[in-house]
C-alpha cells in the first residue's frame, strides 16, 4: 500500500508538484484512535477513530479481511456494530456500504470521526478478546482504517475499565502519557498487538557485537507464582541467546525493545504470532502445572526466530501485506518451515530438550514428507500457496487436505533438515544452515526499511536459491536442491545424512494396510491415505467394515487382526457403503512406509568420534554461557 492523494488536478502534473503533494500529506495530523472498555464483561470495545485533514470526496473506511502471519480470510467486519460517522462539527454523516468490509462516508468538512463497537472473546494471535481480566488485541481484528492513508502517522489512546489494575504492553511507540502510543504508518499499527491486563513485566538485556544493548521484555498475563515466572524468563533468555548466536547479532528492534506478550490462563486460547518487535504467545493453560513452563517454551522459540525470519528476512510476496485480500506466498516453507526447524533445534541447543528429543522432533517432519501421501500432489512451494485455505480457515464443505496436503511448517522443516545436513555433509562440517540463515539476514534482513514496518529488500524464490549457491559455493548443488526438493516433489534420502550424526532412520518392516481411523462399529471415519493399500482396494471414508476374511468382527477386533498381517499378505474385507450397497475389497498388505529414528548406540552400534562431533556441532549449544 502507498499513500493515495486524490486532488482535483489536471493530469499534467510535474514531478515536483507530486513530491510536494506527498510531503504535505505526510506532514498532516495523525489518524487518532480512542479505544475504551466500558463494560469488559460484555466483551466489546468502544472505539472512536478520527481522520483529520481529508481531501474532498468519499472516505472509504474498512475493516481488514486478513492479518499478517495468518493467511485465511477472517472478515473482521463481522463483529462491528453500532457504527456512526460525524464531521468536525459533530454532524452525523451519511454512510453507504459498497461491500461487506467497507463504510463509505460522504459530505464531510475535511474531518471524519467514526464511532463503533466491536465484539471479541477469542484469545489467540489473530482475533480480539475482551473480558474483565484483559483486553487482548490483534489490530486488524480491532481497528478500522481508511483507504489512501496508509502512510499517515497514527496515535492510539487506550481507556482501561474504571478501577481496573490493567497496565499496557505493546510494541507501539510510547509517549509521555502511559496510555497513549504512536505508530509511524498503517503497516506498523496493524503489526502491533496490545495486551492490557494486570500483567507481570520483566526484562533482560542483550548486546550486539557493536556494543549496542537492547531490552527483551516478557509481559505475562498468568495465574502462576514467582517461581514459574522465573522459570519462564530463564528459559526464554536461553532461547534468545542461542538464536542470537545463530545470526551473530540481534535485529535492531525499532524502539530498542522486543516484547513477548504471553497469555497463559486456562480460559484463554493457544497460539503464537510473530510481529516486528513483539510476539503473542498464548496457551489455554496455567503455568502452575507440572512441566507447564517447558511445554510453552517451544512456541517462544519458534516466534523469536521470526524476529529475523519473516519480520525482516521477508518474502516479497508478503511485502507490503495486503489487508484487503488473502495473501498468497510460495515461500512459507522457508518463512514458517525453517522457523519450525529452528524452533525445535534451538530448544535442544538451549538445553531445554535432549539431543534425542530434538533429533526425533526434526526427523518427524522428514517422515511425514517421505512417507505421507501429500507429496504426490504438491511441492513445498505449492503447499505454501495453500495457506489461505488451511491456516485457521473455515469451510462448510469437506476437503481432502488430510491426504493431499502437508503443512508448509512440516514440509519446510523437512527441507531445512535436508539443507542443514547436506551442507554439513558436503563441507565436512564447515558450512551449515546457520550460514545460510546468516546470508539471508545479511542480504535481505539487515538492510532494514525506510520506516518501521517496511522491509527494503524482501526476497524471491530465486534469491533464496542464489543465497544457497553462495553459501555452498556450488550453483549446481543449489539448483539441484531447489529443483528437486523445493520446487519439485522429490524427497531427499535422509538416512545417509542422519547416519553422519549417529542416527539410523529406518522402516519398521511391519505390515501396512492403510486402514486407519476405524471406529468400534467398523466405520472408516477419516479419509484413507491416497495410494495406501486400503485406498487402492477401493475402500473409502464412511464405509462400514462388516467382516475380514469371512469372519465377522467383534468391536475392537479389527486392529489386532490387522496388526498380525505381514507385507505380502492379502485380506478380503466385506463392507457396507452409505448408499446401502455391499461389496468386497481385497487389500494387498505392504511394508509400512513410516520411518523411525534410532540412536546408533541404542541399536547395538557404536557411536564413532566423527559421528559424535557431527551430532554435537548440529545439536549442541552455540551461545557462550
Ligand atoms: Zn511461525
Amino acid at each position: 500500500m502507498s499513500p493515495v492523494f486524490r486532488p482535483a488536478l489536471s493530469c499534467v502534473l510535474s514531478v515536483a508538484l507530486i513530491a510536494l503533494a506527498v510531503s504535505s500529506v505526510q506532514a498532516q495530523a495523525p489518524v487518532t484512535y480512542r479505544v475504551a472498555f466500558p463494560a469488559p464483561e460484555h466483551h466489546y470495545a468502544q472505539i472512536e477513530v478520527t481522520f483529520p485533514d481529508l481531501p474532498p470526496g468519499t472516505l472509504e473506511a474498512r475493516m481488514s479481511r486478513s492479518s499478517p502471519g495468518r493467511y485465511a480470510l477472517h472478515e473482521y467486519a463481522k463483529n462491528v456494530f453500532e457504527l456512526a460517522a460525524f464531521d468536525g462539527k459533530g454532524k452525523a454523516l451519511p454512510i453507504s456500504r459498497p461491500n461487506p468490509y467497507q463504510w463509505n462516508v460522504t459530505g464531510h468538512d475535511g474531518s471524519v470521526r467514526v464511532v463503533y463497537k466491536i465484539y471479541g472473546d477469542h484469545v489467540d494471535g489473530t482475533y480480539l478478546a475482551i473480558d474483565p481480566t484483559h483486553a487482548h488485541m490483534n489490530m486488524p481484528a480491532t481497528l478500522l482504517w481508511a483507504r489512501g492513508f496508509a502512510a499517515r502517522p497514527v496515535q492510539v489512546t487506550f481507556v482501561p475499565p474504571k478501577g481496573s489494575k490493567w497496565i499496557p504492553a505493546t510494541q507501539l511507540f510510547s509517549t509521555d502519557d502511559p496510555w497513549t502510543f504512536t505508530a509511524p504508518n498503517l503497516q506498523y499499527l496493524m503489526d502491533s498487538p496490545v495486551e492490557l491486563s494486570a500483567q507481570t513485566i520483566r526484562s533482560f538485556k542483550v548486546r550486539n557485537p557493536d556494543g549496542r544493548e537492547q531490552t527483551i521484555r516478557t509481559a505475562l498475563h498468568h495465574d502462576a507464582g514467582d517461581a514459574e515466572v522465573n522459570e519462564y524468563i530463564a528459559g526464554t533468555e536461553k532461547i534468545v541467546r542461542e538464536q542470537g548466536a545463530i545470526f551473530g547479532e540481534y535485529p535492531q528492534f525499532d524502539a530498542g525493545t522486543y516484547t513477548f506478550l504471553g497469555d497463559y490462563v486456562p480460559w484463554g486460547g493457544g497460539d503464537g504470532m510473530e510481529h516486528r518487535n513483539s510476539t503473542v504467545v498464548a496457551a489455554a493453560v496455567s503455568l502452575r502445572g507440572p512441566g507447564a513452563v517447558l511445554d510453552v517454551l517451544d512456541t517462544v522459540s519458534h516466534e523469536f526466530f521470526h524476529a529475523w525470519n519473516v519480520e525482516r528476512i521477508r518474502p516479497k510476496s508478503l511485502e507490503p501485506f495486503n489487508f484487503e485480500e488473502a495473501n498468497i506466498s510460495g515461500e512459507l516453507w522457508l518463512a514458517e518451515g525453517f522457523t519450525q526447524y529452528y524452533g525445535n533445534l534451538v530448544m535442544g541447543r538451549a538445553g531445554l530438550a535432549t539431543r534425542d528429543e530434538t533429533a526425533a522432533a526434526l526427523a518427524r517432519s522428514a517422515n511425514t514428507v517421505v512417507s505421507g501421501p501429500g507429496r504426490q500432489f504438491r511441492s513445498a512451494v505449492a503447499m505454501s500457496q495453500m495457506a489461505p485455505f488451511t491456516d485457521a480457515a473455515r469451510s462448510v464443505d469437506k476437503t481432502n487436505f488430510s491426504t493431499t496436503f502437508i503443512s508448509y511448517y512440516t514440509y519446510g522443516s523437512a527441507v531445512a533438515l535436508a539443507m542443514d545436513l547436506s551442507l554439513r555433509d558436503r563441507s565436512n562440517g564447515k558450512v551449515s544452515l546457520d550460514d545460510y540463515m546468516r546470508a539471508m539476514w545479511r542480504v535481505h534482513g539487515k538492510p532494514g526499511g525506510a520506516q518501521p514496518g517496511l522491509v527494503a529488500k524482501p526476497y524471491t524464490l530465486q534469491d533464496a536459491r542464489d543465497r544457497l549457491a553462495e553459501v555452498a559455493g556450488d550453483k549446481g548443488f543449489a539448483d539441484a536442491f531447489f529443483d528437486k526438493y523445493v520446487e519439485g516433489r522429490e524427497a531427499i534420502d535422509y538416512a545417509p545424512l542422519l547416519a553422519r550424526a549417529g542416527y539410523a532412520l529406518r522402516r519398521s518392516a511391519a505390515g501396512w494396510t492403510g486402514l486407519t481411523g476405524v471406529d468400534a462399529s467398523g466405520t472408516i471415519t477419516g479419509l484413507l491415505a491416497w495410494g495406501s493399500p486400503a485406498f487402492e482396494a477401493g475402500l473409502d471414508q464412511g464405509d462400514v467394515i462388516v467382516d475380514v476374511d469371512g469372519k465377522s468382527l467383534r468391536p475392537g477386533a479389527l486392529q489386532s487382526t490387522l496388526k498380525a498381517k505381514k507385507p505380502g499378505d492379502r485380506l478380503v474385507v466385506t463392507f457396507k457403503r452409505r448408499d446401502g450397497a455391499t461389496g468386497k475389497a481385497t487389500i494387498a498388505v505392504k511394508e509400512d512406509p513410516a520411518l523411525e529414528l534410532v540412536r546408533v548406540e541404542a541399536s547395538g552400534g557404536t557411536l564413532t568420534s566423527a559421528q559424535q562431533a557431527f551430532r554435537e556441532a548440529w545439536l549442541g549449544a552455540k551461545a557462550g554461557r
